[in-house]
Formats: structure tokens, C-alpha cells, sequence
């Protein structure tokens, strides 16, 4: 027996319960983990408290998880293999990581990379990832530290905060946005130059071009976040978009695409290709591995807190990383 946080729909009604199960509650897979640590990201809120894509019940959420190998059919892992699983359908369309036993498909598994411990891959998880090939594929458009001020929205939640870190340890002049006008000093100790309130990056009005401000930009908000910083960029600038937390429709004309020759980049990590993944993992783990991973960033908690912190992230009430220690 073993414990999980378990959604369920009977009659309508949906709760959130933990609950004790067995290994035959879980879904079929070839790899059975003992999970080690999950983490708390804003989809969790979606899928644990709006019931967003949630494919069926009951499920298990949790998007993120890492652990030690029990027993697996696929003969790439053996019992005792420490491994991290992300994306793909955990905790979405198949039982995921808010759980002391996990069983995924094979293709999901990635070995945990020399130079991180299971607990600093859960203090990334999702999040961490997302930050990561937002940084290099800004990189990859040219972005580097001479040319200029790189901005972070949604700077102190779990995508902004690491994105801030590793920014500023890559030798960028770093401005965060935040709504929490208390968290100038979290953000300055991840290596924020200068922090700024996300009111003053909403476009209010219909420009297609502003005063221009940023090389770059991480923007996990999206909506009219979004739109403020495509009239901002300095010639050549790039945007990075990985989320949706401020909103989802985004107008633009192509006033900045043909006059500053800017470039609005998608980043997803869900369907991310293995061969890459595996590669942006070992990136975190040593060119990428942000030096305030073990910080001020992360918050412990247990499967029980976590009902209220599903809210709080929907909310954008919390800061950093959750991590959850099963
Ligand atoms: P998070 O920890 O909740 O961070 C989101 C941050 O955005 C909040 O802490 C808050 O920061 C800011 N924010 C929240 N509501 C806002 C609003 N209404 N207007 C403006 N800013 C707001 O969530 P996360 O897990 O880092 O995820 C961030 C976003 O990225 C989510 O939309 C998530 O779905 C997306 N995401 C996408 C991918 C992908 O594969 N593309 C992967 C991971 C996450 P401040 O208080 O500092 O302003």
C-alpha cells in the first residue's frame, strides 16, 4: 500500500483526496517507480482545481516527478536506476507524480543526470526545463549578455524565478517583473540587476511600436504582457513565449516583425523530442545548473498541503518552487 493525492468525478462533483492504493490502481506501464520527489506547477492548478485536461478519471495529478526505479519490462532500466519523468501525459492523461508509487511508459523515462540529485531535479522539474530551452533557444536567435537588458516576466513564480538564475549566472543584465512588490530582495538575491512592477509591461493601448527596452524577453504571462513587450524589443529582439499565466489572446500587428526584424519564439516542453530532452536535462546539470537551486527558491511540502497550494498557484500567489516530498 501507498499513499497518492487522487482526483475523482462521481455524479459531477469532483474532490481531491489523498488516499491509500495499490500497485494495481496504476495505470499500465513498463517502468515502476518509488517517487522520491514531485513539485508543484501552475498545470497542477489546472488539472487539480479547474479540471482542465484531464483526460479521465480518477487520476493522479502531478506533472513532475523523480525517483528510484522498483521494477521495469523495458531493459534500458533496472531496479535501483534513479530517474526523472516530465511531460508527455503524467499527470494529465495518465497518474503522475503526487504519489509514493508511479507507472509510466518507457519512452518517458529520463535518467537522472550526473551532477544533480533527485531533489534538485524536482526543484527544476517543469518549470526548470521550461526556463532552460527558453534561455537556449533565445541563445540560439543570437541573444547574448553585450546586447543589452534581458526581461523576465512572471519573474517570482516557478518558470520566472529559474529563468532569472540562470540568466544572471550566464552574465545578463537581468530586469524582473513582478506583480509582488515585496520580493525585490528574492528577486535581486537570484541575480536580478533591477525589478520592476508587472503594471508597467501591459500594453494599455494599441501601439504598434514603443520606446524600445528589452534584447530579449522570458514570458511565461503571455496576454497583454505579451503585447507590451512585442512593441518593446530592441532591433533584432526575441521573445520567448512558454506560458499563459496573464491570458491567452494576444494582438499584434506586424509593425515590429518588418521594422525592428523581431522574433516571437514558441517553447514547449510537453512534447518535447527525447533526443533534446535528454540533452536540455544534461544542460541543467552542468553548463545551465542554476547556482540558487538549493535557496531561497524552494518550498517543502507534503501530498496533505497540497489542495490549498493548487489554489495558490492559480492565483499566482506562490513564489519559486513547490517540491513535494513523498
Ligand atoms: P507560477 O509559478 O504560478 O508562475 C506564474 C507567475 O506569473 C506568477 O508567480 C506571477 O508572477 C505571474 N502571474 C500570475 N498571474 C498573473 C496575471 N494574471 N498577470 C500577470 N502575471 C501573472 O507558474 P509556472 O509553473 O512557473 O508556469 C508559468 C506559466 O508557464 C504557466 O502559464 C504555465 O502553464 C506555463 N508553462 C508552460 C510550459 C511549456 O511547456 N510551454 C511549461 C511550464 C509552464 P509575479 O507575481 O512575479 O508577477
Amino acid at each position: 500500500n501507498f499513499q497518492a493525492l487522487v482526483l475523482n468525478k462521481i455524479d459531477e462533483q469532483t474532490n481531491l483526496n489523498v488516499k491509500q492504493l495499490t500497485i494495481d490502481d496504476l495505470p499500465k506501464g513498463e517502468v515502476t517507480i518509488k517517487v522520491a520527489y514531485s513539485s508543484v506547477n501552475y498545470k497542477d492548478g489546472l488539472v487539480g482545481i479547474q479540471n482542465q485536461l484531464v483526460e479521465s478519471y480518477p487520476l493522479i495529478p502531478g506533472i513532475d516527478l523523480s525517483g528510484t526505479v522498483m521494477e521495469s519490462t523495458d531493459t534500458r532500466y533496472k531496479e535501483g536506476d534513479e530517474v526523472i519523468v516530465t511531460s508527455y501525459k503524467l499527470g494529465t492523461g495518465h497518474s503522475g507524480g503526487f504519489s509514493e508509487v508511479a507507472r509510466v511508459p518507457g519512452e518517458w523515462v529520463v535518467p537522472l543526470p550526473e551532477g544533480l540529485s533527485l531533489k534538485e531535479a524536482m526543484i527544476l522539474g517543469t518549470a526548470g526545463l521550461t526556463a532552460a530551452l527558453s534561455v537556449a533557444k533565445l541563445e540560439a536567435a543570437g541573444l547574448k549578455p553585450e546586447d543589452g537588458p534581458v526581461l523576465v516576466a512572471g519573474a517570482t513564480g516557478g518558470v520566472g524565478s529559474i529563468a532569472v538564475n540562470i540568466l544572471a549566472d550566464r552574465g545578463y543584465e537581468v530586469v524582473a517583473s513582478t506583480g509582488k512588490a515585496d520580493q525585490e530582495a528574492y528577486l535581486k538575491q537570484l541575480g536580478a540587476k533591477e525589478v520592476i512592477h508587472r503594471n508597467e509591461i501591459v500594453a494599455t493601448d494599441a501601439q504598434p511600436a514603443r520606446k524600445k527596452r528589452w534584447a530579449a524577453a522570458v514570458d511565461p504571462v503571455g496576454g497583454k504582457t505579451l503585447e507590451y513587450i512585442l512593441t518593446t524589443l530592441q532591433y533584432g529582439g526575441s521573445v520567448a513565449t512558454c506560458g499563459l499565466a496573464g491570458g491567452v489572446e494576444v494582438a499584434t500587428t506586424v509593425i515590429p516583425f518588418i521594422s525592428r526584424s523581431i522574433n516571437w519564439l514558441g517553447i514547449d516542453s510537453v512534447m518535447y523530442p527525447m533526443d533534446k530532452r535528454l540533452e536540455a536535462w544534461k544542460l541543467l546539470s552542468d553548463n545551465m545548473k542554476p547556482t540558487a537551486l538549493n535557496n531561497e527558491m524552494v518550498n517543502e511540502v507534503s501530498l496533505t498541503d497540497l489542495p490549498e497550494i493548487l489554489g495558490d498557484i492559480l492565483e499566482g500567489k506562490v513564489r519559486g518552487r513547490t517540491l513535494v516530498k513523498l
